[in-house]
């Protein structure tokens, strides 16, 4: 994605049609739809994905997209990125060559780490500009 479209989409306050979200089973992955607060033709998907490869393994990460492009990829477990230890974090802009450029988050200055299936929720909306006051609630299998 363009740095300027990246930079203006990222940048804007996003919100979930409900305050009310519940997370993805484990497992599974599951789709949120967003907009902007300001625009609600502005959309957005995040995607918590809790599908691993390997069902004995631990796999969580999560993606923002608008209009089908992929914006921001946090891998919570699974393989380094050419270097880049897990956790990590691409970004599909022009400054990251569209996302092959991966950035440990632990360089990022907030960005906690943890693997918290809520926590790590809330850090990624926190980083990807959404509003505050969303309330992600555990699946009722966890
Ligand atoms: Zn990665």
């Amino acid at each position: 994605m363009n740095q300027r479209d990246y930079l203006k989409l990222h940048n804007i306050l996003k919100s979930f049609k409900s305050d009310e979200i519940e997370c993805c089973k484990k497992g599974k992955q599951k789709v949120f739809n967003a907009h902007a607060v300001s625009n609600s033709k502005i959309t957005f998907k995040v995607i918590q994905n809790r599908k691993g490869h390997r069902p004995d393994r631990k796999n969580l990460s999560y993606v923002l997209m608008s209009k089908g492009e992929w914006m921001v990829r946090v891998d919570l477990h699974g393989q380094n990125h050419k270097g880049v230890p897990t956790p990590h974090i691409h970004i599909y802009d022009e400054l990251h060559d569209n996302g092959q450029i991966a950035i440990s988050l632990k360089s990022l200055a907030h960005y906690n780490e943890t693997d918290d299936v809520i926590q790590s929720f809330v850090e990624f909306l926190k980083y990807n500009c959404f509003k505050h006051g969303i309330n992600i609630s555990n699946a009722l299998d966890i």
